[in-house]
């Protein structure tokens, strides 16, 4: 008799479904698997082989096998002393029979009854009485299909998904919720058979099928590809969608002054390398445009972004139009206040400074309110400040240019407020140029910046020397203290970085908010005191030594970089607080205490502080001995190249940790895509097709509903 189930549409949600009860729903909503769909796309991570169904008579010790037979006997057996029920049942087939043993299971010896016809998937294993399959999943076969293969077994034969652990939720429930499902589920395939031919992928049908029950772990690879490709190709509509609309805003086109900016760069006190050039030209040809430009620029560590930026902001200036740039810390905004006063100084042009704590304007402490009466009125050129520049009451008169510095470092929303910046009453929004120094892989750039254009400065100023780096095994730190010493008599100056003391996910790429706890500032605060009172008082009593930590006012850290930048304390000991942008050229040696607590990213532009000038610098890795980041710590020591270095990064970790796949909400199939730069770029390619045949992909409905899913988790660029 064939029983033909009534299908099910993608959408219906998950509580509808017969075998899903109260307890069990609570539990998949909290994974996120509110409908069917949810539960389909929610792939296995890995399978079980159980592809070798074997005469029970031909069993080997250690062996996965899938085995079919018949309960004879079965029995529960206590073991006193360890309180342990221990079932034992007596299979058999036509081949021979064999044992088969349970912990703990006791009400098997009744669903499992002597003539019950079982199939068993586990490991063999000996011992004095010979050979037993040990404690195998089962599940029982109807009475006809004894002796042949089950193709409908769903738990112990052929490649068994294991979905990813999660509390509550075990693998063997989750098949038996999609297994049945897979024969009766509607799956319309959103993309056109002529895309799938094109790029020689499989359909939606088959690769939500194969990902759960594959034949063979090939199938598993397409099916995944699949699965990938749609989630990229989404994201790549997605993008070149926002283009579009970018494209269609206004912005103030400013024009492009060559005499202007040839004569700035030829007062500059270095000359540009051609790599800044390139990235000035870019962008003073982008904000010609009367529609915004949202350009990220990438460099380096030290490889000279922020003049770049200062070029577009003094032809903004010239043009009678404000720049905004925003960076994330105090000490920042107020090196760069200084760094970019000084560099205009010849231009006349007014800078002004806004902190929590500090507001200026040109060379005077001013008021916040002044300044923000300035600003208002439009006679500020410039602004730099941290996030207290997007406070609502901050209002501009003319602004056309938004420069974020170290992107990465602000959160989502930030940025967003930022972007929606606009001059008073104007409609038109600033061009936006976003610096950072953690340039992402390229395969992730194709994806999260889709069609945007990325400046990039790859070369390094002329007068750069590679830093040294060194990892120092704990019996050579009074060898590597001496050496400090030595170089600091020669006038060069040391910082030396305390590890970090937080319960925090090693990840460069955490935005300020969610830095830390305040008991891990403390705790911090007290690792830099305790550092410091030992270098002082023990290590270097003869050197000048000073502290810098988040706990301190603004002004006193003000005070302690001053210092140091003038060159009157010899080291330096500091939380993460210097680990974006400071630049003292003089200092040439960095140290790195719990070295391997610190994310490779936040590593390299730690050590990005040194190496600023003609001095040899180094980098001294002192680490407590995690053998899991030895393998990051070897790659800072051999690659200086940021590029390089995130290239690796995103090896070692993998895409999902790389990038916080929490934060992202990319699932992992498409994280795994992330490294195939040959999809990305075929993904790319249809998504330009496709819009250009059909720029509303009106004739693409499911494509449209599927836009809005990735909408849900693409907004991390
Ligand atoms: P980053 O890209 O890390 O923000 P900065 O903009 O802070 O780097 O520049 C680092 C240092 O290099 C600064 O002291 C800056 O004045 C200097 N610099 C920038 N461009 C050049 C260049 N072309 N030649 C020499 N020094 C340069
Ligand atoms: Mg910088």
């Amino acid at each position: 008799m064939v029983v033909r189930n009534p299908t099910v549409s993608l959408d219906v949600p998950v509580g509808q479904l017969r075998s899903v009860g109260q307890r069990y729903l609570a539990r998949l909503h909290r994974l996120g698997i509110t409908t069917v769909r949810r539960l389909l796309w929610h792939l296995p991570s890995r399978y079980e082989d159980f592809t070798q169904t074997v005469p029970l008579s031909l069993l080997k010790p250690r062996e996965r096998v899938n085995v079919h037979g018949q309960v004879v006997t079965i029995a529960n057996r206590r073991i006193f002393p360890r309180r342990m029920t221990v079932t034992t049942a007596m299979v058999q087939d036509s081949s021979g029979s064999a044992r088969a043993v349970w912990f703990n299971q006791p009400y098997l010896a009744e669903s499992l009854a002597p003539g019950t016809m079982v199939s068993l998937a586990g490991v063999v294993k000996l011992d004095k009485r010979g050979l037993y399959l040990s404690s195998p999943t089962y599940e029982k076969i109807g009475s006809g299909m004894f002796g042949r293969p089950a193709p409908s077994l769903t738990h112990t034969s052929g490649l068994v998904p294991i979905y990813p652990e999660t509390e509550g939720i075990s693998s063997k429930y989750l098949r038996f919720l999609i297994k049945p499902l897979l024969d009766r589920v509607m799956l319309h395939d959103h993309l056109p058979v002529a895309v799938l031919r094109r790029n020689n992928l499989i359909s939606l049908n088959a690769a939500i099928r194969r990902v759960h029950y594959p034949a063979s772990l090939d199938q598993v690879a397409d099916a995944r590809e699949r699965l990938a490709f749609d989630d990229l190709l989404l994201l790549q509509i997605r993008a070149l969608i926002q283009r579009r609309r970018m494209n269609q805003l206004r912005s103030i086109p400013i024009p492009f002054d060559q005499k202007l900016i040839k004569g700035f760069i030829s007062s500059l006190p270095f000359e540009l390398t051609k790599d800044q050039k390139v990235a000035a030209w870019e962008i003073l040809k982008d904000i010609q445009k009367p529609y915004p430009m949202n350009r990220p620029m990438q460099g380096d560590v030290g490889s000279g972004k922020t003049v770049v930026a200062v070029i577009a902001a003094l032809q903004a200036a010239q043009a009678g139009w404000q720049t905004v740039f925003l960076v994330p810390t105090e000490v920042l905004a107020r090196q760069h206040f200084h760094t970019i006063n000084t560099l205009l100084r010849s231009t006349g042009l007014s800078v002004g400074l806004m902190t929590r704590s500090m507001v200026c304007l040109d060379d005077r402490v001013i008021s916040k309110r002044t300044l923000k009466g300035q600003i208002a009125k439009g006679t500020v050129n410039i602004v730099i400040g941290t996030h207290a520049v997007i406070q609502k009451d901050v209002a501009f008169m003319r602004l056309a240019l938004v420069v974020i510095d170290e992107q990465h470092r602000f959160g989502v929303q930030q940025r967003a407020a930022l972007a929606r910046q606009k001059a008073s009453g104007s409609v038109s929004v600033p061009h936006l140029l976003s610096m950072t120094a953690t340039p992402i892989p390229r395969t992730l750039a194709l994806t999260v910046f889709g069609d945007l254009d990325i400046s990039l400065i790859r070369e390094k100023p002329k007068n750069r020397q590679a830093i040294i780096t060194k990892i120092v095994s704990p019996s050579a730190r009074q060898a590597a203290y001496r050496f400090v010493r030595e170089r600091v008599r020669q006038g060069r100056q040391a910082f030396v970085i305390c590890p970090r003391i937080q319960s925090q996910p090693v990840n460069g790429a955490m935005p300020p908010g969610r830095r830390g706890t305040m008991a891990g500032l403390w705790a911090e605060v007290k690792a830099v005191k305790e550092e410091h009172e030992k270098l002082a008082g023990q290590i270097f009593p003869d050197l000048r030594v000073a502290m810098l930590h988040g706990q301190m006012k603004a002004r006193e850290k003000e005070r302690i970089m001053q210092e140091f930048r003038d060159g009157r304390s010899d080291i330096l000991v500091a939380t993460s607080v210097v680990e974006v942008g400071v630049d003292v050229p003089n200092a040439a040696l960095m140290i790195i205490e719990g070295a391997d607590r610190f994310g490779l990213a936040q590593l390299h532009q730690f050590r990005g502080r040194v190496g600023r000038d003609a001095h040899q610098s180094y980098c001294l890795l002192f680490s407590s001995g995690d053998r899991s980041a030895n393998a990051r710590l070897r790659a800072l020591a051999e690659c200086d190249s940021g590029f390089e270095l995130a290239e690796k990064d995103m090896k070692l970790r993998g895409p999902g940790e790389f990038f916080g796949v929490k934060q992202s909400g990319i699932p992992d199939v498409t994280m795994a895509a992330l490294a195939n730069l040959d999809l990305i770029k075929r993904a790319r390619a249809e998504a330009r097709l496709l819009l250009r045949e059909d720029p509303g992909l009106e004739r693409y409905p499911l494509m449209r509903d599927e836009l809005e899913r990735v909408q849900r988790f693409s907004h991390f660029e």
